[in-house]
């Protein structure tokens, strides 16, 4: 098992902050955060539910999400058990949260960390959404830890279906088959009872590694194993800066640490990737 799974059981990362080098003292002005990032070498985001509610969908976990609908058991529809017995109640519902993404824009974080790779300032977008939003907004690498419903596969013979291929049929709850024999096809997002992409962990774990800061943006960093992975940064000696509505566990070791997500991106943005309006 991979470092971040370590990470999980261990409590010694605890102690060893304690006595480490990290900062104590937040750094609390806009302009100490885009030093931050203007300094780093290899800056990496880790984005979560918190960044997409901009683009009106809504945080599973939150208030108007999923898990709090009364009409769908949010527990029943990503259940993998459940799924190979009845497809078909996923694609009965998940028309209203998942086949409706491709109606979804990328809001200003979006486009920012896209524009900001393109600058070659972050080396990686790790993302727990599954609304591909981060593609739709021009970022290349992006490691999806919950999986992506870009991709669908036969679970049968394992053709690969698109998410275009799937989503006309999905609106309307009716539940695919494939093409090839008859299979059922299975969204690429992790259900309960699946790994995590092993790729995209371990892909992430380097980057963590390997990052002297690491964003997280929109977390409130309470899932595992996504929430490990800034704690990996922490622990190689990298600084975290830490923009999320509501507190998280790693506050205290962050070098920066915000509330406000549209107007620490919007800063950061003016300062560090300007429209090409504004510069002229
Ligand atoms: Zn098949």
């Amino acid at each position: 098992m991979s470092g971040i799974g370590k990470l999980r059981r261990g409590q010694g990362h605890e102690r060893r902050r304690r006595g480490g080098k990290q900062r104590k003292v937040l750094m609390n002005t806009i302009q100490d955060l885009i030093a931050l990032v203007s300094r780093a070498e290899h800056c990496v985001a880790l984005t979560g539910a918190g960044i997409s509610t901009l683009s009106g969908i809504p945080d599973f976990r939150g208030p108007d999400g999923l898990y709090r609908r009364k009409d769908i058991d949010a527990n029943k529809i990503f259940d993998l058990q459940y799924f190979l017995q009845d497809p078909s109640y996923y694609y009965r519902h998940a028309g209203s949260f998942l086949y409706n993404l491709d109606e979804k824009e990328p809001n200003i974080i979006h486009t920012t960390l896209a524009k900001l790779e393109e600058k070659g300032i972050l080396k990686a977008v790790i993302t727990q959404n599954i609304d591909m939003l981060h593609q739709k907004a021009g970022s290349h690498t992006v490691y999806e830890l919950h999986g992506s419903p870009l991709r669908h596969h036969c679970l049968q013979c394992g053709v690969v279906y698109s998410y275009e291929e799937i989503v006309l049929s999905a609106k309307k709850g009716k539940t695919p088959r494939c093409t090839k024999c008859g299979g059922i096809i299975k969204p690429d997002i992790v259900f309960f009872g699946e790994a995590l992409p092993e790729n995209a962990l371990n892909m992430a774990e380097q980057h963590a590694r390997k990052a002297d800061l690491m964003l997280v943006l929109g977390s409130s960093l309470t899932v595992y194993p996504a929430a490990a992975i800034p704690e990996v940064t922490v622990q190689c000696g990298g600084k975290v800066a830490i923009i999320n509505a509501s507190p998280t566990h790693l506050d205290r070791y962050a070098a920066w640490k915000g509330n406000d997500l549209a107007e620490a991106v919007t800063a950061l943005r003016e300062a560090l990737v300007p429209d090409r309006h504004r510069e002229s």
